[in-house]
């Protein structure tokens, strides 16, 4: 009897919301490996989807469907493979949804594109002229050139080399279209270290050269050299043939990281973020995946590219709830960063100047090591931070700035030295109200009040974008200019520095008038040149830039932060703080910060004022270990929403008596979000809160698996929530 010989089958993840792989035919004569690219059909469509494994089976062979084709580009390394499958495990997303992320560059897998160009040979043709002995004469260093540079070099019509070509002396060579990546130069001698950073680079590298899983976490105060240091280990993971990713959390504000990483290795890293055009990110993906680009620097999705041989992650400012992506597939890049060098077995490097409690905590513990570097490198001494009490000192009526911090402006700018004003709230005034009934003018589609931008003259919402003109009249009561405005935003600080100072040149940097790269790096340089006096911004000044002439900061709200009270309110408002107290005296003129609060006495402004970072962080981790919260504890979020309010309520109740008892367990809610209506839609969350040891995602799965959701609902569940709101 013949044996009949099964198709041989294999698994496809295809990057829809798909939990998991289908069974695919391999057709004879195709070749796909695991991670191999591959076209399937699904449906009536043809998908792109990459081989997950070997097929499980599951469907009868006869009905299996064929891969269509393998595309020509390196299969997904497994480390990788392994990162989409765990991170979907861990925040409950499919792992489809995930793999979606790792194939963001839509061209990328396409065949890539070539040019022609031509070489010379070494054929000569049987008539030369002084112009084709010009063209051979450039060519003779056998570099490809096409036949428009050739004509330009040699300085001779097109024609001339066209001739060239076609007597045989000058033969075709395709070549990419796209730039080639610069290889960094490791042997590039760094600035000189002190012996404080030299030792933590020297232990630096040899946690590089240990080749396996380590956490360090980098924590040295602002100016004390910590991009130096830790240079020095990407410098040593290139040096064994690794390649290296460094995750920043604000990708817009990386000038003057690029020229620094050029000044140590005498070239530009690839860079990959959300404002790279479609072709450049298409370059970079395969230049990561062919191991052509060796050092990408970029925002939180840069983990999902394709690394064949990566061997270390530094995560830059590692405290910034920036690496916490809240929309689609929620994941907190910091975090998943350490397990993706764990599953690569290499070191990660966690940097900042202000250590998250989350990081802190694992140094303190023992799972991550911690390094310090203690001094400001070459720099006199920190600034000194002063609180304004706003209760004795306040400011006139109408006014924000108060009496003590205009005087300290003034001095900072007769002294020809800077200030900045500091203010993390966009616009002009964050509540328009009637004077003649009271009506504060909300979203239609939101529960949060419209921001005036006295610029664009509208009045916008900040969660969901809506915007339109402000009305002569109150929309409640019809009363005419009755409308004020309430409470300040950077605009309107800026308006009243204008008319205090209108002698001085002012620049007011938030994320309304700074669009995109280019216009941060002109404003960074105008403010290093001195071509401004007065700096008034949110929190994009808070990021690590160097004004070497800013002396003076003023805090204008230090308490804003606080106002929305979820656990980690108090740590990101010191972290804020310090980071925007760190702007100032960054060179040889010491720097004066002046908070304007009232509530001198919180814990947050009294750790600021006496410089106790530490008895503060210490503080704050004993009142979440008394409490249970993270990162002594586990927490979820979930929101329930529905454009239709009735139904959201009515499936938060029934999902709250699904809610499986479990000991060490807690379910909270349901109960309105603080937006409690977003996009139209009304909110409802839980909050789940349990121990550490208790596996909080097979709790969801069991608590979920119990719920049909209808399509009017949206669920979406948070694993180790950032926002509360
Ligand atoms: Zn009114
Ligand atoms: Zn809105």
């Amino acid at each position: 009897m013949p044996v009949k010989t099964l198709p041989k089958s294999v698994s496809v993840l295809i990057p829809l919301a798909l939990p998991a792989p289908y069974d695919y035919e391999v057709p004879d004569g195709l070749i796909a490996e695991p991670g191999s690219y591959v076209i399937v059909p699904l449906g009536a469509q043809q998908i792109l989807g990459v081989v997950w494994g070997e097929g499980t089976g599951e469907v009868d062979p006869k009905r299996l469907k064929p891969i269509l084709e393998v595309l020509d580009v390196p299969p997904m390394p497994e480390v990788l493979r392994r990162f989409v499958d765990w991170l979907a495990a861990y925040t409950l997303n499919p792992r489809g949804s995930v793999l979606r992320l790792a194939i963001r560059a839509p061209g990328a897998l396409e065949p890539q594109r070539m040019r022609t160009a031509y070489r010379l040979v070494d054929k000569r043709p049987a008539r030369m002229t002084p112009a084709r002995q010009r063209v051979v004469d450039t060519a003779m260093d056998q570099f490809a050139r096409t036949t428009r540079e050739l004509a330009e070099e040699a300085g001779v019509s097109d024609g001339v080399v066209r001739g060239l070509v076609d007597a045989g002396a000058l033969v075709p060579v395709d070549l990419p279209t796209e730039a080639p990546f610069p290889t960094p130069d490791v042997a590039a001698v760094s600035k000189s270290l002190s012996p404080e950073q030299q030792a933590a680079a020297t232990t630096l590298r040899e946690r590089v050269d240990a080749n396996r899983f380590a956490a360090i976490l980098l924590d040295g105060v602002t100016g004390s050299g910590k991009t130096e240091v830790y240079f020095e280990a990407v410098a040593e993971a290139l040096a064994q043939g690794r390649q290296v990713l460094i995750l920043l959390p604000e990708i817009a504000l990386t000038s003057q990281f690029l020229e620094r990483f050029q000044g140590r290795f005498h070239c530009r890293p690839a860079e990959w973020h959300s404002e790279l055009s479609s072709r450049e990110r298409t370059r970079v993906w395969r230049g990561v995946a062919e191991g052509r680009a060796r050092v990408v620097v970029g925002a939180r999705s840069a983990l999902f590219l394709p690394f064949p041989e990566l061997g270390l992650i530094v995560v830059d400012e590692e405290h910034e709830a920036a690496f916490k992506q809240e929309e689609g597939v929620t994941y907190h890049a910091r975090d998943m960063a350490v397990v993706r060098a764990s599953l690569g077995q290499f070191p990660i490097i966690l940097s900042s100047a202000t250590p998250s409690l989350e990081s802190a905590v694992n140094a303190e513990q023992g799972r991550y090591e911690r390094i310090v570097l203690p001094e400001r490198h070459g720099v006199a001494e920190l600034p000194s931070i002063t609180a304004i009490d706003m209760r004795t000192e306040p400011p006139e009526r109408g006014r924000w700035l108060a009496p003590r911090l205009v005087e300290e402006i003034a001095n900072a700018l007769a002294a020809g030295e800077q200030a900045m004003l500091f203010l993390n709230r966009r616009g002009y005034a964050p509540l328009t109200l009637c004077r003649t009934c009271g009506h504060r003018i909300e979203c239609p589609q939101c529960s949060s009040w419209l921001v005036e931008h006295r610029f664009r003259r509208e009045l916008v919402c900040h969660h969901c974008g809506y915007s339109a003109p402000v009305p002569k009249a109150c929309p409640s009561c019809g009363a005419e200019d009755s409308l004020i405005a309430c409470g300040p935003g950077v605009e309107r600080i800026a308006e009243e520095v204008a008319e205090r100072f209108p002698e001085a040149r002012l620049a007011v940097l938030s994320s309304d008038n700074l669009r995109g790269p280019q216009s941060h790096e002109e404003m960074f340089r105008a403010i290093e040149a001195r071509e401004v006096d007065i700096i008034v911004g949110t929190q994009i000044v808070a990021k690590g830039h160097h004004f070497p002439w800013l002396t003076v900061v003023g805090v204008v709200d230090a308490d804003l932060g606080l106002e929305n009270g979820d656990l980690r309110a108090a740590e990101r408002t010191f972290q804020l703080l310090q980071q925007v107290a760190g702007r100032a005296g960054r060179a040889e003129r010491p720097g004066r910060v002046f908070l304007q609060t009232y509530m001198p006495e919180h814990a947050v402004m009294r750790a600021l004022v006496a410089g106790k970072r530490d008895a503060f962080l210490k503080r704050e981790a004993e009142a979440r270990e008394r409490v249970g919260l993270p990162p002594f504890g586990r927490l979820v979020g979930i929101v329930v929403s529905s454009e239709n309010a009735a139904f959201a309520q009515k499936f938060a109740r029934d999902m709250a008596r699904h809610a499986p008892q479990a000991e060490e367990v807690s379910v909270l809610g349901p109960a309105p979000a603080p937006l409690a209506l977003l996009r139209g839609r009304t909110r409802l969350r839980f909050l789940v809160k349990a121990t550490r040891n208790v596996n909080i995602q097979a709790y969801m799965q069991a608590w979920l698996g119990e719920m049909k959701v209808p399509a009017a609902i949206r669920v979406s569940v948070d694993i180790d929530p950032y926002s509360f709101l």
